[in-house]
C-alpha cells in the first residue's frame, strides 16, 4: 500500500499490491431486467456473425425465452433486414422503444434511427461507441432472458466498448474456415482473454456445402475449427453449412421461419447460463 493511502485509486498513480482494478461497467436503464448478455464476435467481416446472432436469437425465442438483439454493427447493420423490420424506432417517456418481430424478439439497430435506411453512418469511432452505449442504457428492453449483441468484426472501438461497459456473461466467436487460416480470429480471442471476458465457445460457419442430390458434404474452404477450439481450450459449439435457404430467408426478412437447427449445442450452452 502506498504511503498516505486515501483508498481512492482513481486519483493515485501508485501500482501497489492493494490497487483496486477500475470497472467501467455501466448499468442498463432501471426499467430493464436483463438476465444474460452474450456478445457475438468475429475476427473479420462476412463470416456470418450477424447470421449466427439472428439464429441464436430465433432458437432461444423458440425455446420460450424472452430475447433481444442489440445491433452494435453500426456501420454495417444487417439485423433489421433479416427480421423484416423496416420502420423507425419510437420513443416514450422512459426511452427508445425497440422493434418487436413476428415472434416477439426485440431489436434495436442504428437503421431504425436513420431517415434513409441506406444512408451511410459516417461517424468517428467514439461516436459510434457512444451509440452502442446508448442502445444499452436508453432502450426500453423490459424483461429479457437473453440479450444478444451483434458486435462489428475485429477488435476496434465498439467491441472494446461492449467488453468494457456491458456486463457480459460471455462471447460467442464466429469463424469461417478462411478466417481460421488467417488467424485474425485469434486476436478477438486474445482481446476477450485480456479483458477477462468468458469465451462461451466457437461456431464455424460456411463449414461445408451439402449436395442436394446425394447428401454428401463438401468442405469447400477446408476446416480447422476443431484444432483451433482445442488450441484455445474452448468448446466448438457448432458447424453451419452454406445453406441457400438461409440466404433467401435473410433476403426476404423472414429468418424467424427457418426451422433447421444447426446450433443445438450452442443453444444448450446458452441455456446452461440460466441455471
Ligand atoms: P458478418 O456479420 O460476419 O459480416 P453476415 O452474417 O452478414 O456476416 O453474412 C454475410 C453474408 O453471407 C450474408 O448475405 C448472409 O446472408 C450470408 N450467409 C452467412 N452465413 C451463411 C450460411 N451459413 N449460408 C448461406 N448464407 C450465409
Amino acid at each position: 500500500m502506498a504511503e498516505n493511502c486515501s483508498g481512492n485509486c482513481s486519483s493515485c498513480g501508485s501500482d501497489c499490491a492493494s490497487r483496486k482494478s477500475e470497472s467501467f461497467i455501466e448499468p442498463t436503464g432501471e426499467f430493464n431486467n436483463i438476465k444474460h448478455v452474450v456478445a457475438v464476435v468475429s475476427g473479420k467481416g462476412g463470416v456470418g456473425k450477424s447470421m449466427v446472432t439472428s439464429l441464436l436469437a430465433v432458437l432461444m425465442n423458440k425455446n420460450g425465452y424472452k430475447v433481444g438483439i442489440l445491433d452494435a454493427d453500426i456501420t454495417g447493420p444487417s439485423i433489421p433486414k433479416s427480421f423484416g423490420v423496416m420502420g423507425n424506432a419510437m420513443q416514450n417517456e422512459l426511452g427508445i422503444l425497440p422493434a418487436v418481430t413476428e415472434n416477439g424478439i426485440k431489436i434495436m439497430s442504428i437503421n431504425m434511427l436513420l431517415k434513409e435506411h441506406d444512408a451511410p453512418v459516417v461517424w468517428r469511432g467514439p461516436v459510434i461507441a457512444g451509440a452502442v452505449k446508448q442502445f444499452w442504457q436508453d432502450v426500453v428492453w423490459g424483461d429479457l432472458d437473453y440479450l444478444f449483441i451483434d458486435c462489428p468484426p475485429g477488435t476496434g472501438d465498439v467491441p472494446l466498448t461492449v467488453f468494457q461497459t456491458i456486463p457480459l456473461d460471455g462471447i460467442v466467436m464466429v469463424t469461417s474456415p478462411q478466417d481460421l487460416v488467417s488467424l485474425i480470429v485469434k486476436k478477438a480471442y486474445n482481446m476477450a482473454n485480456m479483458m477477462n471476458i468468458p469465451v462461451l465457445g466457437m461456431i464455424e460457419n460456411m463449414s461445408y456445402v451439402k449436395c442436394p442430390d446425394c447428401g454428401c458434404e463438401f468442405s469447400v474452404f477446408g476446416g480447422g475449427s476443431e484444432s483451433a477450439a482445442a488450441e484455445f481450450g474452448i468448446d466448438l459449439l457448432g458447424k453451419m453449412p452454406i445453406d441457400l435457404s438461409l440466404t433467401q430467408m435473410v433476403d426476404n426478412g423472414c429468418i424467424e421461419r427457418f426451422d433447421e437447427n444447426y446450433l443445438e449445442k450452442a443453444v444448450k450452452k446458452l441455456e446452461s447460463l440460466n441455471k
